[in-house]
């Protein structure tokens, strides 16, 4: 899913769930969205390019397919292990029983997660 898309569902879910908290509404927003920053880091790491441009870049080349004489390299999967559901939600619930002012965090992750699992395209 794209960033858009996280940041606008992320931000509907924000103002339904705390239509009068503006403060709880931003850190849903921004955990929504920012799970992904760990493609950036993994990019990073793997390519030695930290640029934004250069990560945008490899995102728009990455998912097409490799035409003949393109050696441009691929550096496997960009999803760290914020992206596995069965280890991040387990984990968030356990951070949010600690520590109940994360709820609005561990409810921006879930949607990111669940909207990055992609079964509503599926469905129709
Ligand atoms: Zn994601």
């Amino acid at each position: 899913m794209r960033l858009r898309s996280h940041l606008l569902l992320s931000a509907a879910l924000g103002f339904t769930l705390y239509p009068r908290q503006p403060g709880q509404v931003l850190l849903v927003v921004a955990a929504g969205t920012l799970v992904d920053v760990d493609h950036l880091i993994l990019y990073g790491l793997r390519s030695g390019d930290w640029s934004i441009v250069g990560a945008w870049r490899y995102d728009c080349y990455r998912h097409g397919l490799i035409p003949p004489g393109d050696h441009r390299p691929r550096y496997g999967s960009l999803r760290s292990w914020l992206h596995q559901p069965l280890l991040t939600l387990p984990l968030l619930g356990l951070l949010v029983r600690r520590w109940p002012g994360l709820r609005p965090v561990a409810y921006g992750v879930a949607l990111h997660l669940l909207l990055d699992q992609g079964w509503w395209s599926s469905a129709t």
